[in-house]
């Protein structure tokens, strides 16, 4: 009998490598027993005991190559040569697609990334608890735990928190200036959160954190932030708050309830 072990779909990240195979060999990716293929493949394993054991069949050089050959199928290029690539996939392989295949240069960096990030086994990837209300990055949900490990580190959260104290008298949030302990008194004191600022292709193992990378923000605000991709920037969220707390905006949105989202990386 063979046996029945059954490989999870792919992952984001995983199909940002696979897709930065893809175009840089553009659409013609290599051979199933090539050097590329393989390397990618063990990359993934590596990628992949970052959050849980894969088993001895997980992504071997062969799936990474059906994998790249299923891109084909929203190939312009490929399309338009009277082709069809590979019609099985799921619709994660799209939304990559569609991000990322018209910016060949911003995948290349993304997928620089996440290796760079797998390969330098870094320790800060100490798994940090999962949150239901945080949507993985458009980037994966390795770089999504290098933003949020990030501004969680509490030495530099709260080095950021004496400047600003220091600077302003006060904690108050970045985008909706809600400050803690004006609304809760000497319980609120002291409480705000941090976020990441840079996009999170750029964060590189071993960076260290600066004070103008943080931004700080109130949990409601930090929430809105990751809640929906893409994440937004801080100047778009506050202009976001800004659009819905006009009253005209909102008679003559008609179900169009705020300005287009802004990816970080646009
Ligand atoms: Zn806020
Ligand atoms: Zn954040």
């Amino acid at each position: 009998m063979e046996s029945k072990e059954r490989n999870p779909d792919w992952t984001r990240d995983e199909l940002i490598l696979a897709l930065d195979l893809y175009i840089r060999f553009k659409g013609n990716p290599p051979g199933k027993t090539s050097q590329e293929d393989l390397m990618l493949s063990q990359l993934l394993n590596r990628l992949g005991s970052e959050f849980g054991k894969p088993g001895s069949k997980y992504r071997n050089a062969n799936g990474v190559y059906m994998k790249c050959m299923n891109f084909r199928r929203f190939d312009p290029a490929y399309k338009n040569s009277g082709k069809v690539g590979l019609q099985r996939g799921n619709k994660l392989e799209e939304e990559v697609w569609r991000t990322f295949a018209d910016k060949p240069e911003l995948l290349r960096e993304v997928a620089s990334a996440i290796s760079d990030h797998v390969l330098n086994d870094d320790s800060n990837l100490a798994p940090v608890d999962d949150d239901e209300e945080t949507v993985e990055a458009d980037e994966g949900r390795l770089l999504t735990r290098v933003h949020r490990h990030r501004e969680r580190s509490k030495k530099i959260v709260n080095k950021k928190k004496d400047a600003i104290l220091k600077k302003t008298g006060r904690l108050a949030c970045e985008a909706c200036d809600f400050d803690f302990q004006a609304a809760y008194g000497a319980r609120g004191s002291g409480f705000i959160e941090a976020h990441h600022t840079k996009p999170v292709h750029t964060l590189r193992p071993g960076d260290k954190t600066k004070l103008e990378d943080l931004a700080l923000l109130c949990a409601n605000c930090h929430r809105m932030v990751h809640v929906r991709q893409p994440w937004l920037t801080v100047e778009t969220l506050r202009a976001t708050i800004k659009a819905a707390s006009e009253p005209a905006a909102k008679d003559t949105s008609k179900g169009d309830l705020a300005p287009s989202p802004q990816s970080a990386f646009t």
